[in-house]
């Protein structure tokens, strides 16, 4: 990119919140029903259907906002956004406007290495539309169909402060919102069923000058990966253009995930152009003191305290905590695994290494090692009884097979040998049948006891406690 330049990043993101039931009528929100299965006179615009607004959906966006540090506005309104489409039989989408459900929050991003919070401005509620589906061509005609099952299903718009300033900090802010939803179960913001979309505001600036560029809004990115490289494409494209005497247009451009490129969509709609009015069908919102109390009350620990407490209290480099947290279950998991172990950073280790290569990407609650078990096997580690080597194979075990490591070490003989008398026997035989080593060592190379220790660990199947072996060889060889 050319250095004279810096990018500006506004995102406005949707995300679809975790209810059963769409925001102003009982119609399930379940994905993969036959098209046009979940729908009723409201969903459907029908005339003189009246919404009734879902009070799980106003929880589940408080305790987003909540989350994101917002102010909660006790008092707030929704409104209709007029437009035709034709997957929005309504005419209009019921959205909230110019006293929207929560302002004035942040999320903290990793920004080259930095803690950088990033403002976010409002947090609105609105219904969300159907969808049309383009069939291409067929019998030589053009279908397109309408599926309104989707029609009323709960949104939240968390619009953002322009104060990203590169791809990057985009993709940390996606990655983190994301993360915050799912801990407070707010959305589980599945990508591939469209529950989280992002349209990026970008712009560019010359280095020092404070005002903003004219920004472009790039709309409906469905994944974080091609939200980066969109943001990348406008920004270059941008700044060519001003430096060969152009001048950015205010519009809406749409990413082309073959090509790579933006193209024109329509040239920027004006609030205006929606005659947003207050919506005569709901009354306003009001969010009571002893709800919103409720509410925060119930809010888990965040990604952000929990990675810092990881840290603090089980002293987990930043990259390890940063794993561990990536979603509550796997913290969960983690702090029972350690409390049973009684060695948070062999639990740690073990989480992020043999369960995690074990799962091969599945979800550690379908683990078929349960975290008080894994704790049990390495507390069984440090009290010397078996070897870590001998623990790996334990673990095969339990992976394959759900028992207890006490159920395996039992059934398969697999104590360590901690016993001199039984020691001794396999070590007489070693050093009987190394007669070069054994001189070797005699003669001042003592750093041939690393080969004899393992012919004794060989000799007794990793079985023998390795300390031991060192100790009791250094003096048979004296
Ligand atoms: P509009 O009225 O055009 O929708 P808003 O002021 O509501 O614009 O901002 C929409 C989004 O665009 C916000 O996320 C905001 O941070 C971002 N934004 C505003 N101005 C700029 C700019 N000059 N460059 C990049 N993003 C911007
Ligand atoms: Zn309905
Ligand atoms: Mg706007």
């Amino acid at each position: 990119m050319n250095d004279l330049y810096e990018p500006v990043i506004g995102l406005e993101v949707h995300v679809q919140l975790g209810t059963n039931t769409k925001i102003f009528c009982g119609c399930p929100t379940s994905f993969g029903a036959p098209p046009n299965d979940n729908v009723c006179p409201v969903c459907l615009g029908l005339p003189g259907a009246l919404p009734v607004l879902n009070r799980e959906a106003v929880e589940l966006a408080i305790q987003a906002s909540l989350a994101m540090h917002c102010r909660i506005n006790s008092f707030s309104r929704f409104a209709r956004k007029n437009y035709f489409y034709p997957d929005l039989p309504k005419g209009y989408q019921i959205s909230q406007y110019d006293q929207p459900l929560a302002e004035h929050g942040w999320l903290e991003i990793n920004s080259d290495d930095n803690r950088k919070r990033i403002g976010i401005t409002r947090v609105h509620m609105e219904d969300d539309a159907g969808k049309s589906i383009h069939d291409g061509f067929k019998d030589s005609s053009r279908y397109t169909y309408v599926d309104l099952n989707r029609s009323g299903t709960p949104l939240i718009e968390i619009v953002s402060e322009p104060e990203l300033r590169s791809s990057d900090d985009a993709h940390a802010y996606l990655t983190e919102l994301k993360l915050v939803m799912q801990f407070t179960g707010s959305s589980d913001c599945d990508m591939e069923k469209g529950n989280l979309r992002c349209d990026a505001n970008v712009s560019v600036r010359r280095k020092g000058v404070e005002k903003l560029g004219t920004k472009v809004e790039v709309k409906n990115l469905n994944s974080f990966r091609f939200a980066k490289m969109a943001i990348d494409y406008e920004v270059a494209r941008q700044v060519e253009l001003i430096e060969s005497g152009g001048t950015v247009s205010q519009e809406s451009r749409l990413y082309n995930v073959e090509t790579g490129e933006t193209a024109s969509m329509r040239s920027k709609e004006q609030a205006h152009d929606y005659r947003y009015f207050p919506e005569p069908d709901l009354v306003p919102l009001r969010v009571g003191e002893a709800w919103l109390a409720r509410i925060k009350d119930a809010l888990p620990e965040l990604p952000a305290d929990k990675r810092q407490r990881f840290a603090d209290q089980y002293g987990l480099r930043e990259y390890d905590a940063n794993v561990l947290t990536a979603t509550r279950a796997i913290g969960d998991y983690f702090e029972r695994a350690a409390k049973a172990s009684g060695d948070p950073k062999a639990a740690a280790n073990w989480v992020m290494g043999d369960l995690a290569g074990s799962l091969k990407g599945r979800e550690i609650t379908e683990s078929p090692v349960t975290a008080e078990d894994l704790g049990e096997l390495l507390s069984i580690v440090a009290s010397g009884e078996i070897s870590g080597k001998i623990a790996k194979d334990i673990f095969a075990t339990m992976f394959e097979t759900g028992q207890s490591p006490r159920a395996i070490i039992e059934r398969e003989g697999l104590k360590q040998i901690s016993d001199t008398g039984a020691l001794g026997k396999i070590i007489d035989e070693v050093i009987a049948s190394n007669p070069k080593q054994v001189e070797q060592y005699k003669s001042g190379k003592t750093t041939v006891i690393g080969f004899l220790v393992g012919q004794v660990m060989k000799a007794s199947k990793g079985q023998a406690n390795p300390g031991l072996v060192n100790e009791l060889l250094r003096e048979k060889l004296i």
